[in-house]
């Protein structure tokens, strides 16, 4: 079996056209178009990338990006007042600090301080309550982007069985809870380093997600032929013969899953694509919501 690859990149690429419109219509209606800022601490070379490819995602959209770039050496007062004063300014729709923050002991307390309304990165504890509740709320991008993905290529979730691997606090762990809302009605198994015999749990799903940060995690003997695998893992490779001197590379055996799985994300080109395309959602929702609601 030739496992069918599941296009990220042209699955978003649909998905940002639909929201390009939409930040059109919002901003004919309100005057305005949906405003996203970005704090960036640090000079670290993958968040630099990041925020790069999420304001020309912005821009590409029709939504105002801004930067607000901190020394390495910013300390918690700083970053916490550069986030309350985006709290107050009406021109800013939503907020992403991107992560990790040089200090990362720091960071609950400075999504804590955000305000839940512009917290488009859906980490705050606000709406990761209301998520687990089932209540509107802004959802955590890689994992709404996991579901999308599965979604438009229109791989059947109700009632199947999906193993995740990884808890993470911003993939595994709300990834799970989404899968297994009332709407979506996956059977879930949510595995992580202490689960004992974990291809046990991966050979029995439909669908495999795996979000572990360590290449070659998942692989062709772990699944069952014919399953579905998403892999979220972005990991840098050595490889002397790019100039980069790496290459990126997921958390699974992908060619060694191609001959089994019925489907299969790659990487690049897969969640990540995704991942931007719910934030720019996020914004144009956080948008809406605040210029709609009643005084
Ligand atoms: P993390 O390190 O916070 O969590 C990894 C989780 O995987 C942990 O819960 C750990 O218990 C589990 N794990 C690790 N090795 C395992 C193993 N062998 N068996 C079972 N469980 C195992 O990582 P994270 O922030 O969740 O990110 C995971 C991966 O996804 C990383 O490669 C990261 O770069 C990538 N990522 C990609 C996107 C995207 O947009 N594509 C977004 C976020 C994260």
């Amino acid at each position: 079996m030739t496992a069918r690859i599941l296009d990220g990149k042209s699955l978003a690429a649909e998905l940002r056209a639909e929201i390009a419109a939409e930040a059109a219509a919002l901003h004919a209606e309100t005057g305005r178009a949906p405003g996203l800022a970005v704090v960036l601490a640090g000079e670290d070379p993958a968040s630099r990338s990041y925020v790069t490819a999420k304001e020309k995602a912005c821009a590409a959209a029709g939504i105002r990006s801004r930067e607000i770039t901190l020394p390495a050496s910013a300390g918690r007062a700083d970053i916490l007042s550069a986030v309350r004063a985006l709290n107050e300014d009406d021109e800013v729709d939503g907020i992403l600090v991107q992560l990790p923050l040089p200090d990362s002991s720091i960071e609950r307390e400075v999504i804590e301080a955000m305000d839940p309304a512009k917290d488009v990165d859906g980490f705050h504890p606000v709406n990761i309550g209301r998520m687990v509740l089932g209540l509107p709320a802004f959802v955590p991008c890689t994992p709404a982007g996991v579901i999308e993905i599965l979604r438009r290529a229109e791989i059947p979730l109700s009632g199947a069985a999906v193993t995740v691997i990884g808890r993470s606090q911003i993939v595994g762990r709300p990834l799970s809870v989404l899968l297994s809302q009332k709407g979506v009605d996956a059977t879930v198994t949510l595995c992580h380093t202490r689960t004992n015999d974990l291809a046990r749990h991966t050979r029995g799903a439909d669908v495999v997600v795996v979000a572990a940060g360590r290449p070659g995690t998942l692989t062709a003997d772990m699944i069952r032929p014919g399953a579905v695998v998403v892999d979220v893992g972005v990991n840098r490779v050595p490889d002397a013969s790019r100039a980069s001197g790496y290459r990126l590379a997921g958390d699974t055996d992908f060619d060694g899953l191609r001959d089994v799985a019925g489907a299969i994300t790659p990487v690049p080109g897969g969640v990540g694509p995704m991942t931007i395309a719910m934030l720019l959602r996020n914004t144009v929702e956080a948008a809406r919501r605040r210029r709609t609601a009643p005084a």
